[in-house]
């Protein structure tokens, strides 16, 4: 099958030990594939009776490690898995080996990509802009969605938009909203067809805001709104409250997104969940999370010592790895945050 991936994604490697933020210790249980928990249910010696010993049903009855005092069972002082070390990097559960990468199939297309929650992952996503990749690789052959080739190439063009040249971010923000909600009018009168043509209009017309920026809703208070949003939602980690808290006290003067790490930043997310549009329809709400992503990022980025990467790191760990908060910030998306609140944030 096809497989995207972006060119950064071959060259990740684990920072083990080193890791600032391991994701051993990010707060969730560890979920033990069917393999794995055969493996360990025959594995001999101390660490089989320990593995046995640790080894719980989570509330679904899939079998997993639980944490202790938040961290894996298995992490040791040296930041380094007890499992690894012993037996090696192949008897760690499957989730171990593959975070932090991910993989979405639709139909005959696959995308690859890393999560922004892990710091060496982030690092990556940020440190360059991005590229696409396209190999062939085995795997299954599904009916491929009928959205799918129209909402690529909305997505190439979308991400076209956020690279724009002689344009500022602000514009390249404000651009993007604008072609997704055209996207979206054609989606929802069931006229997928039209996408192709808009996708050569916006390709060789930047579309630049005419709107009075005064006639737009306040920054300010769409801002708060974004905060008070992602404060409703389930937090995974005390200092993304405080950082939340903290971002409400510098309403005054938002930072904006920083050029270069902005782009790249909108670009990852728009290039992880575009596509789920192909299965609900839905890609405005993707837009606007890619600049409702970066926007708070900037506007927390002041708060955290090691600045805007961490902060993006925060977000990505916050909200894409868990789906009930997905789901709930596309809830949000629709009924709370509407698109002249979207782009007045866009034009900081
Ligand atoms: S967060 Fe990333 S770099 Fe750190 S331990 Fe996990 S996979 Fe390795």
């Amino acid at each position: 099958m096809e497989t995207h991936a972006p060119r950064y994604y071959a060259s990740f490697r684990c920072l083990a030990g080193a890791c600032p933020h391991t994701c051993c210790a990010a707060g969730w249980e560890v979920p033990v594939d069917s393999a794995s928990a055969a493996r360990y249910a025959a594995l001999p010696g101390l660490l089989g009776k320990q593995v046995r010993a640790f080894l719980e049903m989570d509330p679904e009855g899939e079998p997993c490690l639980p944490l202790r005092g938040g961290v894996c069972p298995f992490l040791n002082r040296e930041g380094l898995c007890h499992i690894h070390i012993e037996l090696g990097g192949e008897s760690t559960p499957l989730i171990c080996r593959t975070h932090p990468r991910f993989s979405y199939n639709y139909g005959s297309l696959r995308e690859r990509g890393l999560c922004g929650s892990c710091p060496e992952a982030a690092r990556l996503i940020l440190g360059g802009d991005m590229e696409l990749t396209t190999s062939l690789e085995d795997g299954p052959e599904e009916d491929t969605p009928p959205l799918l080739s129209s909402l690529l190439q909305a997505r190439t063009t979308a991400l076209g938009l956020l690279s724009a040249e002689e344009t500022t971010l602000p514009q390249r923000f404000q651009a993007l909203l604008l072609f997704a909600n055209e996207v979206q009018v054609l989606l929802d009168e069931e006229q997928a067809e039209a996408i192709p043509p808009l996708c050569e209009f916006y390709r060789e017309e930047f579309p630049f805001l005419s709107l009075d920026p005064d006639s737009l809703p306040p920054r300010q208070e769409v801002l708060e709104k974004c905060l008070s949003i992602l404060e409703g939602l389930a937090i995974l980690r005390p200092r993304w409250k405080t950082l939340l808290a903290a971002g409400k006290a510098c309403l005054d003067h938002p930072t904006p997104p920083p050029s270069g790490l902005g782009e790249r930043a909108a670009a990852y997310f728009l290039y992880r969940h575009w596509l789920r549009g192909v299965w609900d329809g839905d890609v405005l709400t993707w837009a606007e999370f890619a600049v409702l992503g970066t926007v708070v990022t900037a506007l927390l980025a002041p708060q955290e010592k090691e600045g805007f990467s961490e902060v993006f790191r925060q977000f990505c760990l916050e909200l894409e790895h868990s789906e009930a908060n997905m789901t709930a910030i596309q809830d949000a998306l629709w009924d709370v945050l509407s698109l002249p609140d979207l782009l007045s944030i866009a034009g900081m």
